[in-house]
């Protein structure tokens, strides 16, 4: 089938956020108000750091602010990996901070067991599965490069198990296939927007006061804290917590850290009994495949197929924007490559067609920091790894304010910060000089040309 016709009931919308189970936005904040900590935004790094600091002081009066509603941005479109990497993947944080790596992978171990601990808890229905993810490679130099990092894992005490063609394509069925990667315990699926709202039902639960379609438009010195001014009233509070991820920081000086590059992903109908015979797949793995351009892809608890990855857009000027969140010349590329994955699904459609914007900085995973004397955190460029990373955040951020040293604070990866992005228009040249580089290697035998190799020696890098 063309691959464009396959898109022909496609809706503009996340599919996850079609659900019948949306919440109702809370009403906004008009007037003053005080409060112990103000947490800005309602995605995953301000709910878990509401939650959290209702953990660990049910006293504390918390008010969380989000300026659209909890939800709808990445927390509510991605993938729905939430893996225990807090470095985006192991071989990042083997390049970056190779001494520290196996504290590094125990704490998020730690903190991807603590979503499942709070999911039950809780009682939040967030359709999640630890079923695993499976990296799989499609050319003969990616099968190399899975080795590699298998003995280099193994060398950490890590267990991931090599899957060859046939075992792999035991698992799940595609002629590209060459085999694959999988870490059985360290990624789960889970249905993202449910998360979202599961986690804003246990904020109230807990006592979190929450104003949607309230923005936070300015910090100011008050007294011994901050106030907050908001679209229709102001905030008082001891300490902030800003959440607000690849959206413009109310802190000035972290803008140049993180650029939004732009993801697009597609959802299919519920596959059949027989289309799901044809691929296998009664594991129900994550899978990504290998490439610099990689796509990801998994079940829904109603068997469609998420399809996204491969571009990663990133427009002149860096904002964010609305009418980046579709892009068809994308969504064309995706279901082409989707049929070349999976030929048995010939004459499936897509239901669903969207994008969203990720919190890149230059060394993909999250930095975090105070301003303010110390009154002010924040935590962002997560950088397409954030769905269990921003727990760890949120922990992150309230140690910072309570000026406690932790394990997590203890970390180089936790003190140190990423390198800024240069300003446009050298920004936009170098990550497109990037991006050829990166599409370049694919079609060449993985090889880096000097461009990417200069970066690597800075320790620079653009990835979604
Ligand atoms: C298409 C796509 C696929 C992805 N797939 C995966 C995946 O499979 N696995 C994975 O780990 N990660 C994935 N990610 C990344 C992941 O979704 C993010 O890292 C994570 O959701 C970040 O959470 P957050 O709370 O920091 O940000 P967000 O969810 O963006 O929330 C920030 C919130 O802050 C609010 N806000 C901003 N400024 C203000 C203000 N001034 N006042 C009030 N509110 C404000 C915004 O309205 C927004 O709701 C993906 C991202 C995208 C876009």
């Amino acid at each position: 089938m063309d691959s464009a016709r396959a898109l022909s009931d496609a809706r503009p919308t996340p599919f996850w956020l079609e659900d019948p189970g949306r919440p109702q936005a809370l009403p906004a904040l008009v007037g003053d108000t005080t409060c112990d900590l103000l947490v800005v935004g309602g995605g995953y790094s301000g709910l878990w750091t509401a939650l959290i600091a209702k953990e660990r002081d049910p006293s504390l009066d918390v008010v969380l602010v989000e300026g659209h509603e909890v939800g709808w941005a990445a927390s509510g479109r991605n993938g729905g990996f939430c893996a225990a990497s807090l470095t985006h993947g192991f071989g990042n944080g083997l390049q970056r901070w190779p001494g520290e790596l196996a504290e590094l992978e125990r704490q998020g171990a730690a903190n991807l067991q603590a979503i499942e601990d709070t999911l039950k808890r809780y009682a939040i229905d967030a359709e999640w599965e630890r079923t695993g993810e499976i990296d799989v490679a499609t050319e003969p130099h990616q099968l190399e490069e899975l080795h590699e990092i298998a003995e280099a894992v193994a060398e950490h005490g890590l267990d991931l198990t090599f899957l060859d063609a046939d075992a792999l394509r035991a698992e799940v069925d595609s002629p590209t296939f060459l085999g694959g990667l999988w870490d059985k315990e360290g990624v789960a699926m889970v249905h993202p927007a449910k998360l979202a709202w599961g986690l804003k039902q246990a904020c109230l639960g807990q006592g979190v006061r929450i104003f949607e379609h309230t923005r936070a438009t300015a910090l100011a010195e008050h007294g011994s804290g901050m106030a907050v001014r908001t679209t229709y009233g102001r905030v008082f509070a001891r300490r902030v917590a800003l959440g607000t991820n690849v959206f413009p920081s109310l802190v000035k000086r972290v803008r140049p850290y993180v650029v939004p590059v732009y993801d697009y992903a597609l959802m299919t109908e519920p596959l059949s009994a027989a289309q799901l015979a044809s691929i296998g797949w009664s594991g129900r793995q994550g899978l990504g495949d290998s490439a610099n351009k990689f796509h990801y892809f998994r079940l829904s608890a109603d068997n469609r197929i998420l399809w996204g990855g491969y571009d990663a857009v990133y427009e002149f000027g860096g904002k964010v924007r609305h009418e980046y969140d579709q892009r068809p010349e994308t969504f064309r590329t995706l279901s082409g490559n989707f049929f070349r994955c999976f030929p048995q699904l010939e004459g499936i459609g897509f239901t669903h067609a969207w994008g969203g914007a990720i919190d890149t900085c230059t060394r993909f995973s999250a930095f975090f920091d105070t301003a303010y004397g110390g009154r002010v955190a924040y935590a962002a460029g997560y950088t397409g790894l954030g769905v269990g990373a921003t727990r760890y955040g949120a922990e992150v951020m309230l140690d910072l304010l309570a000026g406690a040293r932790t394990e997590r604070t203890a970390l180089e990866m936790v003190r140190s910060k990423p390198l800024p992005f240069p300003p446009e228009p050298v920004r936009w040249a170098g990550i497109e000089m990037t991006k050829w580089s990166l599409d370049r290697a694919d079609r060449n035998g993985g090889r880096r040309n000097l461009w990417l190799r200069t970066l690597d020696r800075l320790g620079l890098g653009f990835d979604s």
